[in-house]
């Protein structure tokens, strides 16, 4: 089940950094390193079949669209939808806001009467969970803002699991939209994905599911899963920035009202109307971000390469040993359900603080690796004079040290890079 050792396949992991020391990346979950078949996938694309998608009859035109797609279909296995049900969008917050527009315009005539079933309005309902990031937060708290609609949310006990004992008042009759995350960016908990559903779908609400991070964790079958839309990032599965999908049903998708109107999304534009394309193409107007597909495709191929339950077995197994390590740290507390058997509950994340240093102060430590706290912290040696260094007390670096050695994090045989955040 063991994955062989990656980190030969991750240039970027490669490059030193303070006292020539080797890097150890932790910070997955806000942003992951790229392999060099994705890196070979971009630069192949760019140098040989770039061209105009879907707007050219010319051999280019041709190839970058044919790559275009194949890249659609691999994100598509990779998350069991099929090719059609998957639209590229910038990233996973564009997929969610794809969504939550596309129903607020549910009321413009756009999508004709099919969009019906759509429409939101005061004595409405949209259900959120008190975990979520801010891309599936805001975007539901604008849709209630815009439509006159309520928003509720889930929430969470002390180590950050859903509390579902009001559920099925959270969730009732008059619920639109439920829409929660796979798993936490901040614990790693993973949402009883089954009993959400089986909620909304008794009240007969729209299901969308932030899969940000657990895409690039575990094996994810939408229809599996039975979500009606689901949202992730390239960049967080080892491809590209500026590339993410949304998956949803074909007859949702084609259905729902786009709300970025352009070239590219349409069959008949008079100066009077226009008729949109089925999905995907009605969502996608405009010049696609091509290469960044096709780098999210290779991504998908090699994380299917692996085979995803190998990528979460591994992941358990390194996830656990950091969570023990981290857990003998003194004044270093472990977030989330942490613990034997809560371990199944959580995936790949350990989330810490330092009793009395703000997160911000134990990102910029010097003389330790750089990856508790909060994500997204740069990779640079923080300068002499960076503020906090000196307010991580003594005591704690060699233990912080001697827990990387004892749990092979990232310099281990197998080191894979792995989250930390
Ligand atoms: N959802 C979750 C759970 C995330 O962790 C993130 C990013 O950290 C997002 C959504 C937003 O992703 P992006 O910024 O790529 O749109």
């Amino acid at each position: 089940m063991h994955l062989p050792d990656l980190r030969a396949d991750f240039p970027l992991l490669t490059r030193t950094v303070r006292n020539g020391k080797d890097l150890v990346y932790l910070d997955s979950g806000a942003t992951s390193q790229r392999p060099t078949a994705v890196l070979d996938a971009v630069r192949d694309f760019e140098e040989r079949h770039n061209g105009a998608v879907a707007r050219g009859a010319h051999l280019l035109a041709e190839e970058a669209t044919g790559l275009f797609e194949s890249a659609r279909a691999s994100v598509a296995t990779l998350v069991g939808a099929s090719h059609d049900e998957i639209v590229w969008t910038e990233n996973a917050t564009a997929a969610i806001n794809l969504v939550a527009s596309g129903i607020g315009n549910a009321t413009s005539g756009i999508g004709g009467d099919e969009a019906a079933r759509f429409r939101i309005g005061p004595g409405d309902e949209i259900c959120v969970t008190e975990t979520e990031h801010h891309a599936n937060l805001v975007p539901w708290q604008q849709l209630a803002i815009r439509t006159g609609a309520t928003l509720r949310w889930i929430p969470l006990d002390d180590l950050g699991r859903l509390v579902l004992d009001d559920l099925d008042a959270l969730v009732n009759e008059r619920t639109k939209v439920l829409a929660f995350t796979h798993v936490s960016n901040v614990t790693g908990v993973i949402s009883p994905v089954a009993t959400l559903v089986a909620r909304a779908k008794a009240v007969g609400a729209l299901t969308v599911l932030d899969a940000c991070q657990s895409v690039p964790h575990l094996p994810v079958d939408v229809k599996d899963l039975d979500v009606d839309f689901a949202a992730f990032s390239g960049h967080k599965m080892l491809g590209p920035t500026g590339i993410g999908a949304l998956y949803g049903r074909k007859e949702l998708l084609d259905v729902l009202p786009p709300s970025v109107f352009g070239g590219g999304a349409v069959t008949i534009v008079s100066m009077e109307s226009t008729a949109w394309h089925p999905a995907p193409t009605r969502f996608e107007a405009g010049t696609q971000p091509v290469a960044q597909a096709v780098g999210m495709g290779a991504a998908a191929n090699y994380l299917m390469e692996l085979g995803m339950e190998r990528v979460e077995a591994h992941e358990r197994e390194i996830g656990h040993l950091l969570r023990e390590g981290v857990s003998e740290i003194p004044g270093v507390r472990l977030l989330g359900p942490v613990g034997s058997t809560e371990d199944r509950d959580v995936i790949g994340l350990a989330a810490v603080v330092v009793d009395g240093v703000h997160p911000h102060d134990v990102g910029q430590a010097p003389g330790r690796p750089r990856h508790c706290g909060a994500g997204g912290t740069p990779l640079c040696p923080a300068p002499a004079s960076a503020p906090g260094r000196d307010r991580l007390h003594s005591s704690q670096r060699p233990r912080l040290h001697h827990h990387r050695r004892r749990a092979r994090l990232s310099r281990g045989p197998r080191g894979r890079p792995c989250l930390l955040r």
